[in-house]
């Protein structure tokens, strides 16, 4: 076992459903987790030997973004290698307010990403998260992690294309020597991507935001949706929900956390009030292999289903069969 089947079928299909259903409130922003490098390159590649045939490399960081008037590629260039929190934020500083620009009623963001990559998964990350769009005028934000296996997602051929693009241009002999001239070029072109470029300053503003004593959230690698409704305030939980949107919910033990640090506590949100959630079965925080064999309830479209964990592997993920909640006596595996 230790597939996740039902992991990424529950957030393809929920994740699927965001998108389908954008209104006006919202901008769904699919990121891709592999940054693209581009090798920067000389129509004359004799002149390359006159820079000492160091020839400089570009990151090329892609999305694709849902919005209801449309969907839109976005790429930005830069020539700086770093992938981590604060070039994902360099680079989200500068696609967020083209996004809000297309929309500028949407005041929710959802942000979907692999799930694989620990920089998503980090601290960092997250305060970020809960932090940057409220400046840009968003007052509510989720960031969505997409199960390992689900396959490749819509932005990943945005980069391929970026890069293609540029290996015309030398090909008709225009040198692109830096990513700043890779960029002014490419704005020349013809594209359906939307391009930006950001400078390693602007990622190294980006780590004069991070506070000191930033808390790791316990369990980090069983996230698969980060909630937050205010700026500095996150929750999570080991699946994606979007029942009462845009009203928030509880389901799947959503739990606030606090990473500032100011408070080394965690707090459980409970909300009896809430009728989308099972108040009568606690959520499961910690997913250890001593649960296998144990029944529990998976809230999977809205509808609670009991079932037995089969399986529970390192990553946080449970397998889960689940018997079918009308009627039926057949179990049914998801
Ligand atoms: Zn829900």
């Amino acid at each position: 076992m230790g597939k996740h089947i039902h992991n990424i079928k529950h957030q393809y299909l929920s994740l699927r459903a965001l998108k389908e259903k954008i209104d006006e409130d919202s901008i769904v922003l699919q990121i891709d987790s592999q940054a693209e490098n581009y090798m920067c390159k000389f129509s004359n590649e004799i002149q390359a030997v006159h820079f000492g045939d160091s020839h400089q490399q570009v990151s090329l960081h892609t999305g694709v973004a849902h919005t209801k008037y449309g969907v839109v590629s976005v790429c930005t260039i830069s020539s700086s290698m770093r992938h981590d929190p604060s070039a994902i934020w360099a680079h989200l500083k500068k696609v967020l307010p083209y996004l809000k620009q297309l929309n500028t009623a949407a005041t929710t963001l959802h942000v979907i990403s692999d799930g694989p990559t620990t920089q998503y998964r980090s601290k960092k990350n997250f305060f970020f998260l809960s932090k940057v769009p409220y400046e840009l005028g968003f007052k509510k934000v989720t960031w969505n992690f997409l199960e390992a296996g689900h396959g490749k997602g819509p932005a990943d051929g945005i980069g391929a294309a970026v890069k293609r693009q540029a290996d015309s241009l030398v090909a008709k002999g225009i040198d692109l020597p830096t990513g700043k001239v890779l960029y002014e070029q490419l704005l020349n072109q013809p594209s359906t991507v939307k391009l930006m470029y950001i400078t390693e300053g602007e990622i190294e503003e980006m780590d004069s935001l991070l506070p000191d004593g930033l808390l790791t959230i316990k369990g980090t690698m069983q996230i698969h949706q980060i909630v937050s409704t205010r700026p500095e305030e996150i929750s999570w939980r080991v699946l994606s929900c979007f029942c009462a949107d845009p009203h928030p919910c509880q389901c799947f033990g959503l739990k606030k956390v606090n990473i500032l640090g100011a408070q080394n506590m965690e707090t459980a949100l409970g909300s009896p009030s809430s009728s989308t959630c099972i108040s009568t079965s606690p959520p499961i925080i910690d997913l250890h292999e001593g649960l296998i064999g144990d029944w529990c309830v998976v809230r999977y479209d809205g509808n609670p289903y009991p079932g037995i964990i089969q399986d529970v592997d390192a990553e946080g993920c449970a397998l889960v069969r689940t018997m079918s909640h009308i009627g039926k006596t057949s179990s049914s595996g998801l």
